[in-house]
């Protein structure tokens, strides 16, 4: 196994956007690097810049506005690179589907690794979603 794989599988970096949701799931994965969830066991920092990320946790249903940031974050993250789908939004468009500013879910515009259903999803289901997308990405 190579040595920068090794370290995305002990320490992977973790990006999150938001891309229009209601703030609920934001709050979760705020949860999850409290000492309760204590995320950071796993080796994962909340990153400042997708430049530095390994893995990326997308919530809410991506706007009309967010469909171009959304691409271009996914870009900027180096390869090998994992996404995560956090909250039925990311999934599928939630309580917005249908709406007219909505241009989700997220798999139609970023292929997505591991997806974490719930509204919001609790903590430890967007662990698990994190060790997932890791496992399938990077091993
Ligand atoms: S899944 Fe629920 S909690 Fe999460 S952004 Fe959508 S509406 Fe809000």
């Amino acid at each position: 196994m190579r040595i920068t794989t090794r370290s995305r599988i002990k320490s992977p970096w973790l990006f999150h956007l938001n891309t229009g949701s209601c703030n609920g799931c934001d709050i979760e994965i705020v949860a999850v690097l409290t000492p309760r969830y204590d995320v950071e066991r796993l080796g994962c920092i909340l990153v400042g810049s997708p430049r530095h990320a390994d893995v990326l946790l997308i919530t809410g249903p991506v706007t009309r506005q967010m469909i171009s940031r959304v691409i271009r974050v996914y870009e900027q993250i180096p390869e090998p690179k994992a996404v995560v789908a956090v909250g039925a939004c990311a999934l599928s468009g939630g309580p917005f589907i249908g709406s007219y500013v909505i241009e989700g879910p997220v798999d139609g515009i970023v292929p997505v690794d591991a997806y974490v259903a719930g509204c919001p999803p609790r903590p430890e289901a967007i662990v698990r979603g994190v060790i997932n997308a890791v496992k399938r990405k990077f091993r």
